[in-house]
């Protein structure tokens, strides 16, 4: 597998990465989603509602993977029984690039996932603990709380279809759930102001752990 993204409830993979995966499949990249709770602590679905949703997601993005791990929603917390299961994750799915929420938002769910990936991408390359498996590199998205972007991915040829697929989770997202009216108006102006800095018309924003080697700075 060349993509795997880790996502706290299902939904926000789609949200922070979702132009990402689009993008990447027209690469040819193989791509998965990874959710770590069903999300049922939603005040306006249940956990099979959810499920639904991401699976009608799960097929627009023409992902080849989408697992549950079913961990108790609002229960994440970085401890190294999570650890260990999400490296289990990662050595079965052998991914060369992870994805994670960005560690600070104001979800603690959202922080917690970001913070057990990043332990279980070191925890996965363990020879004692199983096969080791290195990836790559370890990519932030964005959620809530905004970043200083390590690169900004041009998603403009996919955004309609990002909008498609977050539009899959109607019980989130619908125009009738109270407080989220104006929410998905609010995911095109971040992406048209992401764009704006690279000059595109729409554009998501990623934080790398560590650094990226740029072999050709004029052509990057
Ligand atoms: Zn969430």
């Amino acid at each position: 597998m060349d993509i795997l993204v880790f996502s706290p409830h299902p939904d926000d993979a789609e949200l922070g990465a979702g132009g990402f995966l689009l993008e990447m499949r027209k690469r040819g990249y193989s791509t998965g989603i990874v959710d770590l709770t069903a999300g049922e602590l939603s005040s306006t679905a249940t956990a099979e509602t959810r499920a639904a949703e991401a699976k009608k997601a799960s097929h627009l993005l023409g992902l080849e993977v989408r697992e549950n791990l079913n961990f108790k929603d609002g229960s994440l917390s970085d401890s190294y029984d999570f650890r260990l299961q999400v490296a289990e994750i990662i050595r079965k799915n052998k991914p060369r690039v992870v994805l994670t929420p960005f560690y600070e938002d104001r979800h603690p769910d959202h922080v917690a996932c970001s913070l057990i990936v990043k332990a279980s991408v070191l925890y996965a390359r363990l020879r004692k603990v199983g096969e080791p498996h290195y990836i790559k590199y370890l990519y932030y998205y964005m959620l809530n709380t905004p970043f200083v972007p390590t690169y900004i991915v041009d998603i403009s040829d996919s955004f309609e279809k990002k909008m498609e697929v977050l539009s899959c989770y109607h019980s989130q997202f619908g125009a009738e759930v109270p407080l989220l009216r104006d929410y998905i108006p609010h995911v095109r102006a971040k992406a048209e102001y992401y764009g704006s800095l690279i000059n595109v018309a729409y554009g998501e924003p990623f934080r790398a752990e560590g650094f990226l080697k740029v072999s050709d700075p004029v052509n990057p």
